[in-house]
């Protein structure tokens, strides 16, 4: 590779290696369903595998390829798949890695859509899961039985921003013969690198802060070895769950900026966490850059930064939340997260409202608890706009 040595602020502008027979600077879109073959024989060596030349666009692309060949870099992994949505990213690991009879041990206060649709739909077909407050490695310990195949990790996990420490997880899951398997969403390759930490998979929702701008969903799964690379983009292939090469185009645009947008985001995000902790009318706050965090120690060791994501809850409940959430003027209330916008959020009547609320509460997503993703914007101007909301309460 041409680049090798190069910083990760670099391989984002230059990673991946893309090249093609015009000299473009950028990469293109490839819009295109379907490839032409040279000549019979070359066809039938694309589908041997013979022959690196693209096919059939689900199958492959060379601007989702583009797009796959830098992150797999920025994750220092074998190989990456693109696919359409974060979901696809767990549906495809889930069907990839777990067969009838196995189990999954996953956090608690996983993204609320991956815990749902292993608890109501892979339960259908006989996969059972656990889920444990993986910041305790104890529980984890407690929950692998015997048909235990795959350790589920989001963190910081969403929304409570409990943190679970991947090497001491990594540890336990080869001990026990299991793959670890990390949602690095709420970090991007930029502040956390699960597979040099031990991991076997990880994936994003591309959705968030890898494309950053809030116009696109897309995911990404990286896999640390070749075997386990194959299995995911053969499940993705056959299940349609690919990428549009314009999607791929606009992650590719978005992932340039990636560093200097988390360095501002994150910049802004100390300050508010600051803001939030000293004010009167917060009950409590949750920012792994705050020492109150309880792993501000284990954020320093495992993440290059702490990220842009606070969870807190104000005085008064979800009465005084929907007052704050209502009143904002500058942040838009709206789920997502990691784009350029500040935006604000409730977890149990949004991206967490499918959950049951017992586990909800198990999790320690309480009904109070707001999230807040904070952009890139002026910070004296985020806060202004929280301090004229809390002042409405
Ligand atoms: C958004 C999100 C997902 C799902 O991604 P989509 O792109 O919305 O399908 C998964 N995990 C986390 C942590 C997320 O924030």
């Amino acid at each position: 590779m041409k680049h090798k040595n190069i910083g990760f602020n670099s391989k984002l502008i230059h990673g991946g290696g893309f090249e093609d027979a015009l000299g473009s600077a950028t990469v293109p879109i490839y819009q295109t369903s379907t490839f032409k073959f040279k000549d019979a024989d070359h066809g039938a060596a694309c589908f041997a595998g013979e022959s690196d030349g693209y096919i059939y666009t689900r199958i492959g692309n060379p601007t989702i390829s583009a797009l796959e060949n830098q992150i797999a870099e920025l994750e220092n992994g074998f190989g990456a798949v693109g696919v359409s949505s974060g979901m696809a990213a767990v549906t495809t690991i889930y069907m990839a890695l777990l067969n009838q009879g196995d189990h999954m041990v996953s956090s608690a206060a996983v993204y609320g859509p991956s815990r749902v649709v292993m608890e109501q739909h892979f339960s259908r077909f006989g996969v059972e899961s656990t889920y444990v407050n993986t910041e305790n490695i104890e529980e984890i310990k407690a929950a692998i039985k015997p048909n235990t195949k795959v350790i589920f990790i989001e963190t910081p996990a969403n929304p409570t921003m409990a943190i679970t420490d991947l090497e001491a997880v990594a540890k336990l899951a080869h001990e026990n013969k299991c793959l670890l398997v990390v949602d690095n969403t709420f970090c991007s390759p930029y502040l956390q690198q699960p597979l040099n930490l031990g991991a076997d998979v990880v994936f994003h929702s591309m959705t968030k802060f890898i494309n950053g701008h809030a116009d696109i969903v897309g995911g990404i799964i990286i896999a640390k070895e070749e075997a386990y690379y194959k299995k995911l983009r053969t499940m993705m292939i056959n299940m349609g769950c690919n990428m549009d090469p314009h999607q791929a185009y606009m992650v590719i645009r978005g992932l340039k900026t990636l560093g200097i947008r988390i360095d501002r985001s994150q910049e802004n995000a100390m300050k508010v966490a600051n803001f939030l902790e000293k004010h009167p009318k917060i009950e409590w706050i949750k920012y792994p850059g705050l020492k109150s965090h309880p792993q501000y120690d284990l954020c320093c060791k495992q993440m290059k930064g702490f990220g842009s994501m606070i969870s807190f809850e104000v005085k008064g409940g979800v009465k005084a939340g929907k007052v704050l959430m209502d009143n904002v003027e500058l942040a838009i209330l709206a789920v997502s997260l990691g784009g350029v916008e500040t935006l604000i959020q409730h977890p149990a009547s949004m991206t967490h409202s499918k959950m049951e609320k017992a586990s909800r509460e198990a999790a320690g997503i309480t009904d109070g608890l707001v999230r807040f993703s904070v952009g890139i914007e002026d910070v004296e101007d985020i806060i202004a706009d929280l301090d004229q909301a809390l002042a409405k309460i």
